[in-house]
């Protein structure tokens, strides 16, 4: 994991955080800083980070060896100090999907929900 945040870096794509506090349940946050997709429009422009959600989504389908599920919770396009990402197995890719939508940007709101749909 540190060297995927040491390529994203180097790259220019921001600095990447990982928080494994929850890994145990099956889900993962990752916090970007200074994103660069989110920079490129300004606040006020909505999620711009779909890129990113891809890119981690790939590097960690190859590192767990599964299909995985990764969604952009809260982002600094939309005024938020970080980007934040919640990635989880494929398989609760709907619940995630769901989770974020109507948590409105609240982390802790996120992860309770998918504890529901462990
Ligand atoms: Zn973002």
């Amino acid at each position: 994991m540190e060297m995927i945040a040491q390529v994203l870096r180097r790259q220019g794509w921001g600095a990447l955080g990982v928080d494994l506090r929850t890994a145990r349940s099956g889900v993962v946050t990752f916090t970007l800083e200074r994103s660069a997709l989110a920079e490129a429009r300004g606040v006020g422009s909505g999620k711009r980070c779909a890129l990113m959600e891809g890119m981690l989504r790939a590097l960690l389908a190859q590192v767990a060896a599964s299909p995985m599920a990764v969604r952009e919770v809260r982002c600094a396009a939309e005024g938020a100090a970080t980007c934040t990402f919640v990635a989880t197995g494929a398989r609760r890719d709907a619940a995630l999907r769901e989770s974020v939508e109507s948590a409105g940007g609240d982390l802790a709101g996120v992860l309770r929900a998918l504890g529901e749909h462990a």
